[in-house]
């Protein structure tokens, strides 16, 4: 498969878990994984499990599937992940570990050991040198980059900062340690609108950092506290809590491509990425809350190129809807920066070649 063809399988508009296995062996079956893993590689097997309430994340028995075509040729594959910023289910390696199990992603299951790529608290890390606009060294997690090989099964969804998240959020972000989190996220920062806040508390029993107090009957947040994770800003009913967007949602996107390339930089050739165009929805796996889809689901791609299959991923959405799926989730961002990004630093290619099997 040339770098930046995509392989795309069509799905129902409401598919089953039975169209999306068999949409799943399909695509594998029309990948020539030998050229891309070779016997004896270690891979890494990266997906998203959900955060606590979330239930539209990709489904144990679509990576399981996965894992088996991997095992076929002889190579040994994990499941990988690494520690949130923030306080929760997922913020170190015991905690997420457990909570992936509870999700379904267990050995029993999925056939692979489920391995954090950033070591028990989210500091392992390997510095890696990258040709950026923006940083020439970034924080990958230890064990992405020391794999041979990795498989990255992605959901795409909107994203309250970014506008969309897929193959090149699930890399860039997912694929860096805390500290290589936090350099991204460290310039967002909400505030409130005080005459719109109704003291409600939501927010602030909600905010993993216990970063927002009450001053003057309103909420309040205490700048050195906050990590920028965004909660408080899908939390908030009143759209009290406000923040920079057009700034701060184009600083974010070309970070997070430019940690993409530290993390696909040493696995060119060695890389393959699934995109998972189901159960899309408005927020990401990370909110800690149950979503309905947005728009109908539309099928699985494939790719050698991360900015290809994200590229792809929003057309698709487009086409079908008449808006992508960050269009329809957040209006005022341009999820665009973050292709146009990676395109410009030599993450990938936006033109692609979409191949329906
Ligand atoms: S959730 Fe909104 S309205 Fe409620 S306290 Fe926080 S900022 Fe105020
Ligand atoms: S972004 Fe909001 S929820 Fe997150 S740490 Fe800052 S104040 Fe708390």
């Amino acid at each position: 498969m040339e770098q930046n063809t995509i392989l795309f399988v069509n799905l129902p508009g409401k598919s089953t878990n039975a169209d999306r296995i068999s949409a799943m062996e399909k695509i594998l079956s029309n990948i020539e994984l030998t050229k891309v893993i070779s016997k004896k590689d270690k891979v890494a097997v990266k997906t998203h499990v959900g955060e606590l309430n979330n239930t539209t994340h990709i489904s144990p028995d679509l990576i399981k599937i996965v894992v088996s075509k991997i095992k076929e040729i002889d190579a040994d594959p994990f499941l990988t992940e690494t520690s949130t910023l923030y306080a929760g289910a997922r913020s170190d390696a015991i905690t997420h570990i457990l909570h992936a199990y509870k999700h379904g992603f267990t050995y029993q299951k999925v056939g692979a050991p489920f391995i954090m790529a950033d070591g028990l608290l989210g500091n392992a890390e390997i510095e890696v040198e990258i040709p950026g606009l923006l940083y020439k060294k970034v924080n990958i997690a230890r064990d992405a980059v020391l794999a041979d090989a990795m498989v990255v099964l992605s959901h795409p969804t909107g994203h309250i900062v970014a506008g969309f998240g897929a193959a090149i959020k699930n890399l860039g972000m997912g694929l860096c340690s805390k500290k290589g989190k936090l350099q991204q996220h460290s310039s967002i920062k909400p505030f409130i609108k005080e005459d719109q806040c109704t003291f409600c508390g939501k927010c602030i029993t909600w905010c993993p950092e216990l970063a927002i107090v009450e001053k003057n009957q309103k909420a309040f947040i205490i700048k050195e506290k906050c990590i920028g994770c965004g909660e408080c800003l899908s939390i908030c009913k009143f759209g009290a809590v406000r923040f920079n967007w057009g700034i701060q949602s184009v600083e974010l996107q070309k970070r997070m491509a430019e940690y993409a390339l530290g993390v696909f930089q040493n696995k060119k050739g060695k890389s393959i990425f699934i995109n998972v165009l189901a159960d899309m929805t408005r927020e990401c796996d990370c909110m800690n809350i149950k979503q309905e889809p947005i728009i109908p689901d539309i099928g699985i791609l494939a790719s050698c190129d991360p900015v290809a299959i994200d590229q792809a991923t929003l057309d698709l959405t487009g086409k079908r809807n008449g808006k992508d799926i960050g269009k329809i989730s957040y209006e005022k961002l341009n999820p665009e920066i973050q292709l146009e990004h990676a395109e410009k630093i030599g993450l990938g290619l936006r033109k692609y070649k979409l191949i329906e099997i």
